[in-house]
């Protein structure tokens, strides 16, 4: 994509944003674009109806043309820039019109960056990007500098650029999509870290390294007063390169400047100096994935200065996201945890790795057809019981029953989401734990994960009530 437009110059210009979309991106450049005097077009293929929260936020702005439901070609060719949506293909017909017209592209992301005076921390990977950037924001705000959270994670924070200065610090979640648009500026954080890699989104990439390469776009463009924190577990990034300083993290001493655990023991080694970090007293978030979470936002905040006091008040303070392992009650000594944004096996996986309490698990949903199997056997070695929901219950019922020596209990067949949930009430007892970890997608009984997760806290709320 080009990018040649004045920046800055937007009053009386026409632009069209391409995608509302529902995560916050789309809200935020009409916002942007509109309040500088911008003429501006919303298109989106989704109907009004469909968009309804994202419309909504934009009730006081003045939108020159509402173009959803369809898109016209000429809300294109007569713009003088395009706002680009980062979930758009690349080979979408309407943005070949664009680049054969000469309109200039853009995208969110890439405002914010050119507008933008504070350092920028991002986070990328696979898996653990918003966790990640969310632990990042709270070890940081212990320190004096102001910190604005945003990007990927669900906030845009173009509307509010002009009141961020120069002193603060910028804590960015990037998607794969969005480091490709930032490519073509030729920029990187100030501070980088990538969580992991492995396969995902092959269907908007063309194949694996296409998508490895638009990751890579966090490191390519740093230099040598920059920090890399990248995680020395995972084979494939610690093959990355960058120009900048490079911290590691892993469960395991990996021999380099970072962090790492010795006896369950976190530990922060910086130039031969080590020192202890109480990760796992300090961290109110279950699981070793999120203990390397917790490791990677360490590094950023040891290294960029803050005290291991502030890291401690930082962890302990730490308000977890929801939807992710989230601890959200305790009734009769069980304690209840939502993890609706489990929508793959290998999400679940993880979750049922993170307790040492008996799991009561509900599990199963709308049919992707991808393989169960590892989930399956992982749900017939590590919970006591668990109640199968959805399209995939069936499946995932013989492919438990399968696995050698399982003992796990199985309920199916409820006729809806509270019928399950008191079935998992009715296996659990004083000291397990009730998981909500689906593993699938949520389309068949629900609107989306968050209405899946919701409906799961208010049932755990009502049983308190
Ligand atoms: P992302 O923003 O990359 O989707 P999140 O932080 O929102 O990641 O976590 C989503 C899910 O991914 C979690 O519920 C958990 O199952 C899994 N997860 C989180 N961190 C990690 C990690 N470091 N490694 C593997 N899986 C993880």
């Amino acid at each position: 994509m080009r990018n040649d437009h004045p920046v800055g110059d937007y009053a009386g210009r026409r632009v069209t944003v391409f995608g509302l979309g529902t995560f916050g991106g789309g809200v935020g450049a009409v916002r942007f674009l509109a309040e500088r005097g911008a003429i501006v077009t919303v298109t989106d293929r989704r109907t009004p109806d469909q968009l309804q929260e994202s419309c909504q936020q934009l009730e006081d702005v003045p939108v020159a043309c509402w173009r959803l439901g369809e898109h016209r070609e000429e809300d294109f060719t007569t713009a003088d820039l395009v706002v680009v949506n980062p979930a758009i293909r690349r080979d979408h017909h309407l943005l070949q019109l664009c680049l054969d017209n000469g309109i200039p592209l853009t995208s969110e992301m890439n405002l914010f960056w050119q507008h933008n005076p504070a350092p920028v921390i991002a986070v990328t990977g696979s898996n653990g990007k918003s966790t990640t950037t969310a632990l990042i924001h709270s070890l940081m705000q212990t320190g004096t500098r102001r910190c604005w959270l945003g990007g990927n994670l669900g906030r845009s924070l173009l509307p509010e650029v002009d009141t961020i200065s120069a002193k603060d610090w910028v804590i960015l979640e990037l998607s794969s999509f969005q480091l490709a648009d930032l490519n073509r500026l030729e920029v990187s954080p100030h501070v980088a870290v990538v969580t992991n890699f492995s396969p995902n989104h092959l269907d908007w990439h063309t194949d694996f390294d296409d998508y490895r390469q638009a990751k890579q776009s966090i490191l390519r463009w740093q230099s040598a007063s920059d920090l890399a924190v990248l995680n020395a577990a995972d084979a494939d990034v610690a093959a990355w390169t960058t120009s900048a300083r490079t911290l590691w993290f892993s469960l395991d001493d990996h021999g380099r400047d970072g962090c790492y655990q010795h006896d369950r023991m976190g530990i922060w080694r910086d130039r031969q100096q080590e020192m202890a970090v109480a990760l796992r007293d300090w961290l109110p978030l279950p699981g070793e994935h999120n203990l390397q979470n917790a490791m990677a936002a360490t590094c950023v905040a040891l290294a960029l200065g803050q005290t291991l006091e502030q890291v401690e008040t930082g962890l302990r303070s730490y308000v977890p996201l929801p939807h992710r392992l989230q601890c959200v009650g305790e009734n009769g000594g069980r304690r209840f945890f939502n993890d609706s944004l489990a929508t793959t096996p290998e999400s679940t996986i993880v979750a049922l790795t993170a307790f040492d309490q008996p799991i009561v698990l509900l599990a199963g949903g709308y049919d992707k057809h991808v393989d169960l199997m590892a989930m399956a056997q992982a749900i017939a070695t590590k919970t006591k019981a668990v109640i199968l929901m959805g399209q995939t219950a069936e499946k995932l019922e013989a492919l438990i029953r399968q696995t050698p020596g399982c003992t796990t209990r199985i309920s199916r067949g409820h006729a809806d989401f509270r019928a399950a949930f008191q079935a998992a009430l009715e296996h659990s007892l004083p000291g397990d734990v009730v998981l909500l970890s689906p593993g699938c997608a949520s389309y068949d009984w629900f609107r989306n994960f968050a209405d899946r997760g919701d409906q799961f806290t208010q049932m755990v709320q009502q049983l308190s009530a």
